[in-house]
């Protein structure tokens, strides 16, 4: 057993370490531990996304969503900056390839601009190519603030940061249960037993266990989404500048399949979005009995299949044949064939479902005995991560008193 901690941080995905980050920054003499299961930090979402900085103009207005991105964008900007992270604000369009996208794409301008978005510009039809030479579409919006960073070196930083003021971060430790004994918390892993005033769970596709384990309620299942990516062939790269999203349907929290500039170099096409038979199954075969029956007996899921059968069979059809998923990027790009994509990497969506059959849109947080969760924090939360760290953090030092 160490010496008793302040603050258990459960993750070490960016928003566990931006968490522990923005913890220590407002009370520097603070106790802090990170523990990881994996042997190294952002393994899952974090190293596995698409490594877009989001620019806020898809969100609700006054959700935490909005305001967590918003302000993450901008302490994320003023990070990369400081710590010479390469990143780019290369911009993005967002194409509307039919007469029904038109109201939606122009919900989404409208939207940009309640949240306080400025240099948002309408395309019209002729005015798109001027900024993606190969797009096909009726009109579009050209978003200057959206960028690109990889993700996994903003983690690496936090965490590198996190240890230089002293904080472990212990990977390798898989927690796997919590008590209480009066006003302290035991966090119980597979490397050691932790002692801390207040644990604090941001544990991604594991987030609803983790706060059940803690004794929180959560009346929420985490469902496991994976999306799938190509990437153009090298010399099929010149198709695409920059980033180019397709008007996502309003009822399904994706953004649909779209065209990616990395900063890692190369360009990545999807992702799409399907039912994962594993939280963590990043292949097709990855499957685990105990956690599919899980989520198939959680009464939400079955209402959302229902509500989503459509969407979710033509998403299961684009996972299993490249033409399909060929066909849905013709739509933005005519010239895509086939032979131009090489297969790519996966990631899984931790999506939060409720009990009635709602897919949780927005970020959700809870609070239990000595402990705080983070329950929901589907994308924007990369570029979120130290906003919503801050609000963690800031609730975490209220509840020390501190
Ligand atoms: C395909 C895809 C594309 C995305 N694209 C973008 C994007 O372009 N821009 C953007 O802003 N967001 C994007 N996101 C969302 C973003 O990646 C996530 O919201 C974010 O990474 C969540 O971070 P996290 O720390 O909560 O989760 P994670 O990165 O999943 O970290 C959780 C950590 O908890 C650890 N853990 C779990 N259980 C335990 C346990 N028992 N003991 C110890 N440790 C445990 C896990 O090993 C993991 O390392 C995307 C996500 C996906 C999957």
């Amino acid at each position: 057993m160490t010496k008793q901690q302040d603050v258990i941080v459960i993750g070490g995905g960016i928003v566990g370490l931006a968490t522990a980050l923005q913890l220590i920054e407002k009370n520097p003499g603070l106790k802090v531990k990170v523990l990881e299961k994996e042997n190294k930090v952002a393994v899952h979402q974090t190293g596995n996304n698409s490594g877009v900085i989001h620019s806020g103009i898809y969100y609700k207005p006054g959700s935490l969503k909005a305001t967590n991105c918003i302000r993450g964008y901008n302490l994320l900007i003023e990070f990369c900056q400081k710590h010479s992270i390469p990143f780019e604000r290369c911009g993005k369009i967002i194409v509307a390839t039919s007469a029904e996208e038109l109201q939606p794409l122009e919900n989404i301008y409208r939207r940009g601009l309640s949240n306080g978005l400025t240099g948002l510009i309408r395309l019209k039809k002729e005015e798109l190519k001027e900024h993606e030479p190969h797009v096909a579409g009726i009109a579009g919006i050209f978003v200057p603030q959206t960028g690109i960073v990889d993700y996994r070196l903003v983690a690496e930083k936090y965490a590198e940061l996190l240890q230089a003021a002293g904080v472990e971060v212990r990977t390798n430790c898989k927690v796997t249960g919590i008590t209480k004994r009066g006003n302290v918390q035991t966090v119980l892993s597979t490397n050691g037993e932790f002692d801390a005033k207040l644990v604090i769970t941001c544990a991604g596709l594991y987030s609803d266990k983790l706060a059940e384990m803690a004794g929180g309620k959560t009346n929420s299942r985490i469902i496991p989404f994976r999306g799938e990516y190509y990437k153009l062939t090298p010399e099929k790269e010149y198709l695409v500048k920059n980033l180019i999203y397709p008007v996502p349907d309003p009822n399904f929290p994706f953004l649909g399949v779209h065209f990616t500039r990395m900063a890692k170099g190369g360009v990545e096409a999807g992702p799409n979005a399907v039912l994962a038979f594993r939280r963590e199954g990043y292949k097709k075969s990855d499957i685990h009995m105990g956690e599919l029956a899980e989520t198939l007996a959680w009464p939400g899921f079955r209402k959302v299949a229902f509500k989503y059968w459509k969407t979710g069979i033509g998403e299961m059809y684009r996972s299993l044949s490249k033409a399909a998923f060929t066909k849905a990027l013709q739509k933005l790009i005519p010239e895509i064939q086939q032979t131009d994509l090489a297969p790519g990497g996966a990631g899984v969506r931790a999506q939060a479902c409720d009990r009635t059959g709602g897919l949780v849109d927005d970020f959700m947080f809870s609070e239990a005995e000595g402990s705080i969760h983070v329950i929901n924090a589907p994308s924007p939360a990369a570029t979120s991560s130290l906003a919503i760290g801050e609000t963690v953090a800031g609730m975490g030092l209220k509840r020390l008193g501190l």
